[in-house]
């Protein structure tokens, strides 16, 4: 086979979700965010594993993502829209069942007159300016917000992964000044903010990457495997180069395998001459740069070339990819390609510990 295989444990990602679950109190539901297809992983069998493990909650950026996860968790649980009521959205949040989070007055206003007595959250600013009403445009419309009872009051983090952050007590402190005696089920924390500890969590926490196996969360189960195959392998004598640009070169006689994935893939080419791939737990560094397909890698250290190289796995976590990159473990599962041939172990029944 030509292309690489991305092999997704759905028993890790429900056991991830158990043990974010424990972390609050037995009063305090836990969500699952499955935007952005699943963080990449695939949003119809990562929900449906979720499920399965407990979640009955669940998180989408957009509606058009919502009405997939309806699609695949069937009538039932919750599917809230973190962009809220957009112009437009009206049909699929009737239709899908889906439960906007508004952000604005004028969500608030095209929600209530569109689908009046549909149910609704209402997402705060709290000091990170991305999406939610600040605290002048809640007082304003907070007694007609009330009176229809919402669902959730929400609000979301900037600093969440960084404990000692002065932004995290000033963003709680908001929170609360802005929803205490509301009478409304609320929501502050995502997997960082689980991690801070309880006076974070409030009513349900809304944990999405940890999920995956991705920081913050330290103790995550790994979620991920993604095996390349070698397509081909070339003996170089002393002097010789390899790739675009001739960035490598060779000391001595080398080995290059050259593996089925490229920047196409979502292996950005900024791994290039820093990333390793792995065979059978031996690290083989990149030798070049990334293109669109391929790979270039140096196992001239290798007493034999095996049929697949591992980037991602147990050596090599989202994270240890991420660094290499120079980006976060979020970019590197939200960018795996289309093109792997995808394998999920287990259905979120399995993984108990
Ligand atoms: C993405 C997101 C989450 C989940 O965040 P993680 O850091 O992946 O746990 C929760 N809430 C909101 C509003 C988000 O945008």
């Amino acid at each position: 086979m030509g292309t690489g295989t991305l092999t997704i444990d759905l028993d890790a990602v429900a056991a991830n979700w158990r043990a974010l679950d424990a972390m609050s109190a037995a009063d305090c539901q836990t969500a699952a965010v499955v935007k952005a297809d699943g963080y990449g992983l695939g949003a119809g069998p990562v929900a449906r594993a979720l499920a399965e493990a407990g979640a009955r909650r669940f998180f989408v950026a957009v509606a058009e993502e919502g009405a997939a996860v309806r699609e695949a968790l069937g009538p039932g649980p919750e599917i809230c829209v973190l962009s809220g009521h957009m112009a437009g959205d009206t049909e699929l949040i009737r239709g899908r069942a889906l439960v906007p989070m508004l952000n604005s007055a004028e969500q608030l206003a095209r929600h209530l007159e569109a689908l009046p007595g549909h149910p609704f959250g209402i997402q705060l600013d709290t000091g990170m300016n991305r999406l939610g009403m600040k605290a002048p445009e809640w007082a304003a419309v907070r007694d007609l917000a009330l009176v229809a009872r919402p669902s959730l009051l929400m609000s979301h983090l900037a600093c969440a992964d960084e404990p000692g952050h002065a932004m995290n007590p000033a963003q709680l402190r908001a929170f609360r000044a802005l929803t205490d005696g509301c009478g409304v089920p609320r929501s502050l924390a995502a997997t960082g903010g689980v991690l801070l500890g309880p006076e974070y969590h409030f009513d349900l926490t809304r944990p999405g990457v940890g999920l995956y196996g991705g920081l913050p969360f330290e103790a995550a189960r790994p979620v991920v495997r993604l095996a390349l195959p070698v397509v081909q392998v070339h003996v170089l004598a002393a002097g010789e180069t390899v790739g675009y640009g001739a960035t490598w070169q060779a000391e001595d006689e080398a080995v290059i395998a050259t593996v089925s994935g490229g920047y196409a893939d979502g292996l950005i080419r900024r791994m290039s001459g820093r990333a390793v791939l792995f065979a059978d737990g031996i690290p083989c560094p990149l030798a070049g740069r990334v293109s669109m397909d391929l790979l270039t890698v140096d196992v001239t250290h290798l007493a034999e070339v095996p049929e697949a190289l591992e980037i991602l796995g147990p050596q090599q976590t989202v994270d240890d990819l991420a660094a290499a990159a120079g980006t976060i473990g979020y970019e590197i599962l939200t960018a795996l390609g289309a093109r792997y041939a995808r394998r999920y172990l287990g259905d979120g029944r399995g993984g108990v510990r």
